[in-house]
């Protein structure tokens, strides 16, 4: 560890300078049901006549987030989760990371292992890569869109759950809520979009999709019920650079996309492994 807790991890040339574009397509699949945001009273009434009222309900509680006729994900909520993951995979490895000032309630205290929020000149990996509350970083999450039409990847039963937590009083009241997520096996699109970014930030995105195969990246409400596990596969990088022109300078997929990914994971390996808490176990 250097001096005052720091470690070291590949700079970033600037937001002034851009120096290099980056375009990481990528498939996201439902590994179990998907309830992808409580959604409003039209959305509800909507997706209740898609399904079909075979209960002696009204409507569905929870519907997923829909745009034309897909189920999507905002691009805030795919960043959220990587962000929270990074960060946390970050702190276990003895790597400083701040906590947003925006984050902290009132009163509360920063947690023992994580530190203040940064200082604009001087940003954690995190803020440098995911930015803060005053200045956008140079990771941007498209919205992820499902490939086949709303009515397709909808279940077909929706789902009763009883007693729902605090948040949902009001559907507990009624005995049981009902449940519209899209299916298990459903598939969504999305892309990152990057700027000047190092070998050790798209490691740290690879390593969340390797955690991901296993289901342990949740997406949406009701997970402690069982619900969001999605599997994410990074399908294409495109590489552009800037000076003397904009022009795709490399584009990586098959063999050479796993190659390219296996450095940068080892890339980010090494950044956690600075962290030195690997070494106290
Ligand atoms: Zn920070």
């Amino acid at each position: 560890m250097g001096e005052e807790g720091r470690v070291e991890f590949e700079p970033m040339p600037g937001f002034h300078k851009l120096e290099s574009l980056w375009r990481i397509e990528y498939k996201a699949t439902a590994l179990e049901p998907v309830i992808t945001q409580a959604a409003t009273e039209e959305a509800k009434t909507e997706i209740s006549d898609l399904i079909g009222k075979t209960y002696a309900k009204e409507e569905i509680d929870l519907v997923p987030l829909v745009m034309g006729d897909k189920a999507i994900i905002t691009g805030n909520a795919v960043k959220g989760l990587f962000r929270h993951l990074i960060s946390a995979q970050l702190t276990a490895a003895g790597v400083p990371v701040c906590v947003q000032d925006v984050k902290l309630g009132e009163g509360s205290q920063v947690p023992p292992e994580r530190k203040k929020q940064c200082e604009p000149e001087n940003p954690c990996f995190i803020c440098t890569w995911f930015g803060t509350a005053s200045r956008q970083g140079a990771l941007h999450f498209s919205i992820l869109e499902s490939t086949k039409p709303l009515r397709e990847v909808l279940v077909s039963e929706p789902i009763p759950m009883i007693a729902l937590s605090d948040q949902h009083k009001a559907a507990a009241k009624r005995a049981f809520a009902l449940i519209a997520p899209v299916r298990a096996g459903t598939e969504f699109r999305g892309w990152i979009k990057g700027e000047n970014l190092s070998e050790e930030i798209i490691g740290a995105i690879a390593e969340v999709a390797e955690m991901s195969k296993m289901g342990f990246v949740q997406f949406g409400a009701l997970k402690t019920r069982g619900m969001g596990a999605m599997r994410i596969e990074i399908a294409r990088i495109e590489k552009y650079r800037t000076v003397p022109k904009f022009e795709l300078e490399k584009a990586y997929e098959g063999d050479e996309l796993a190659g390219f990914l296996g450095r940068c994971r080892e890339r980010y390996h090494a950044l956690l492994t600075r962290g030195g808490r690997g070494a106290e176990r």
